[in-house]
């Protein structure tokens, strides 16, 4: 047993090790530049790509490496954890797993192995709407069957990489909400192909942001989708995106993590190295202690992330463990940041230093792809059996 863990423990450590050095041959500097021109990490992908790294969670069977959620947290956190930006390719990680798990065979032959040779770009999910935001069972944009195919009308919003990615998965309403059964009935997911899709009724346009996100504002007009697109039962597209929240969670809360860790570093190093008053500012315990209090904080969300990414492999339920993982490696990677930057006195805020790029970066996991309040609300009703407030 023990024999059996300290295996697994020295795979993961040689995956980190491997992402480590890919992602040293990529600077902070590269990151800068492209935060400063919002633009793409095209070679970054192309390479953790063709590494294998983003396909770890496609099974061998479809050409993938087959590996676990817990491999790929360790991989996104290396990422974040270098001073890189995981955000720009994060999602072909989770997204996949709508078809990998729903998916008709046809579909998952189709795309998957494509996906896992990086011929295909699965990196957009489409469901957040200007009107309806967090209520996504509310959405507005229609799907509606008109022979071999279903017409879209509405408009998204703050939709990532639509611009970087081959394919997308659109959540839509396919049955009037009048009728629906229950508040999930109605909605319908589809696989999207965006090559071409600005010439057949889809308008993008990007959104000019806090972070180089890649997000952007979707209007769709009679678009078509052919009815073979249809991702999972029709009507039931609420559950597809379901089971693909607590992954996206427990792969978010480890970029967190690597984010905090990549903060404590930084301001142990420079704490040690600043000598004001003629000795080194991290002998002042007003500096030491909030980066020792961020580690403490960070280690303790690190064993959540932990705990959630070995359930989900496991095939056990995780919905509190994601939910809380993602919550407190928010929490800690943006006090981990706030420590890092006051560490630095004004230094912090030229951006030669990357500590306000990667403050701004970690700045969104508060938010998005759920905001804290709403994973305090599902702790407390669904966890704790306090009333639902809305
Ligand atoms: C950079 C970026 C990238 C994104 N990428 C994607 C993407 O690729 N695909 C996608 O579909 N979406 C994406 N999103 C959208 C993201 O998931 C939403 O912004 C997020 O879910 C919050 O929705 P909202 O912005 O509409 O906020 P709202 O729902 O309007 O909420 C506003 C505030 O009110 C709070 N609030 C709302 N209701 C309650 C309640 N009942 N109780 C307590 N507090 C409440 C929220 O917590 C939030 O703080 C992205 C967003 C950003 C900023």
């Amino acid at each position: 047993m023990f024999g059996i863990a300290m295996q697994a423990d020295q795979h993961l450590q040689e995956i980190r090790e491997s992402v480590k050095a890919l992602c040293a041959t990529y600077g902070e500097d590269y990151w800068r530049k492209l935060d400063q021109s919002n633009g793409y990490p095209t070679e970054f992908v192309r390479e953790i790509t063709e590494s294998g790294f983003l396909g770890c969670l496609i099974p061998e069977a479809f050409g993938g490496t087959g590996l676990g959620l817990i491999e790929a947290c360790a991989i996104l956190e290396e990422i974040s954890r270098s001073g890189g930006h995981p955000g720009a390719a994060h999602a072909q990680m989770y997204v996949m797993g709508s078809v990998l798990r729903h998916g008709s065979d046809a579909q998952k032959e189709q795309y998957l192995p494509a996906i896992a040779r990086g011929e295909l770009r699965l990196q957009s999910f489409g469901v957040t709407e200007p009107d309806t935001g967090t209520d996504t069972t509310s959405l507005k944009t229609t799907a509606k069957r008109a022979g071999d195919v279903y017409k879209v009308n509405g408009q998204k919003v703050w939709i990532s990489r639509v611009q970087h990615s081959d394919l997308m998965v659109l959540l839509a309403r396919t049955k009037p909400i009048e009728e629906r059964s229950s508040k999930t009935d109605g909605l319908s997911c589809f696989i999207v192909d965006l090559r071409g899709a600005e010439e057949r009724g889809l308008t993008i346009q990007p959104i000019d942001a806090m972070i180089n996100h890649h997000s952007c504002e979707l209007f769709f007009d009679d678009f078509e989708i052919p009815a073979e697109n249809l991702l999972g039962q029709e009507h039931k597209g609420f559950r597809v995106v379901m089971d693909g929240m607590n992954a996206e969670r427990i792969l978010i809360g480890a970029e967190c993590i690597g984010d905090a860790r990549y903060f404590i570093a930084k301001a142990t190093n420079y704490a040690n190295s600043r000598v004001v008053f003629d000795r080194p500012i991290a002998q002042n315990q007003g500096i030491s202690f909030p980066i020792a209090t961020a580690y403490a904080q960070t280690e303790a969300a690190a064993l959540m992330v932990e705990k959630a990414a070995r359930l989900f492999d496991a095939g056990e339920a995780c919905g509190p463990e994601a939910n809380m993982a993602k919550m407190l490696a928010a929490d800690a990677s943006w006090k981990a940041g706030d420590t890092c930057l006051q560490t630095h006195g004004g230094f912090g805020m030229s951006r030669e230093y990357h500590i306000e790029r990667k403050l701004r970066e970690t700045r969104l996991y508060q938010i998005a792809p759920i905001s804290t309040n709403l994973i305090l609300s599902y702790l407390s009703e669904h966890v704790l059996g306090m009333p639902r407030s809305f």
